[in-house]
């Protein structure tokens, strides 16, 4: 049998959504199993992405760990995967795209409804917050895109179907229009 390829995945300014949805390809994770193995993700708790064949990262970039995380991801995997809309655009989490972050911390932290007493955080260990989510493709190169909010577990079978099998990944029409 081939060398299993060696697969990362993480989780930016995203939701984990799409992280659940890749667990939809159900029972076919056995199969899945006997082609890859796992490096950073949640399931194994390794801290730093190694030397990786894919990386599928989920999230938009909003914070300075988060270039950090995907320069790392970019470095070590040979295929970089921009997974859902929140890679690929920003998505929701950009939506504060609109507003200046100051005035975002402030609704956050100090204005807004049922808040008493409350600070902005401060704490020098946080990550800095940039002023735009910015999607992934805007900071690394990307090799493939992973539509949806989250795509479905058929949209990961299916796209890493076509990399165990050697095939330049070619997601169906039927998998990925939203009408
Ligand atoms: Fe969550 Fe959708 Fe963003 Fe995926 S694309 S992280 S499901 S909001």
């Amino acid at each position: 049998m081939a060398a299993k390829l060696r697969v990362a995945t993480t989780s930016l300014a995203g939701c984990f959504g799409c992280h659940m949805s890749f667990l939809d390809i159900d029972e076919r994770m056995i199969e899945l199993a006997q082609h890859v193995e796992f490096d950073r993700s949640p399931i194994t708790d390794i801290e730093h992405c190694g030397p990786c064949d894919i990386g599928l990262i989920e999230g938009g970039v909003c914070n300075s760990e988060n270039v950090h995380t995907l320069r790392e991801f970019r470095k070590n995997c040979k295929v970089l995967v921009a997974v859902g809309a929140c890679a690929i655009n920003g998505g929701l989490p950009a939506m504060r795209n609109h507003f200046k972050l100051e005035d975002c911390l402030n609704e956050s932290y100090i204005d807004g409804m049922g808040l008493e007493n409350a600070q902005i955080p401060s704490d020098p260990e946080l990550p800095l917050l940039l002023d735009n989510v910015h999607p992934i493709h805007e900071i690394v190169k990307v090799d493939y895109y992973m539509p949806g909010c989250p795509p479905s577990g058929d949209v990961f079978w299916s796209f890493l179907s076509d990399i165990i099998a050697g095939r330049e990944p070619s997601l169906p029409y039927e998998l990925v229009h939203f009408d």
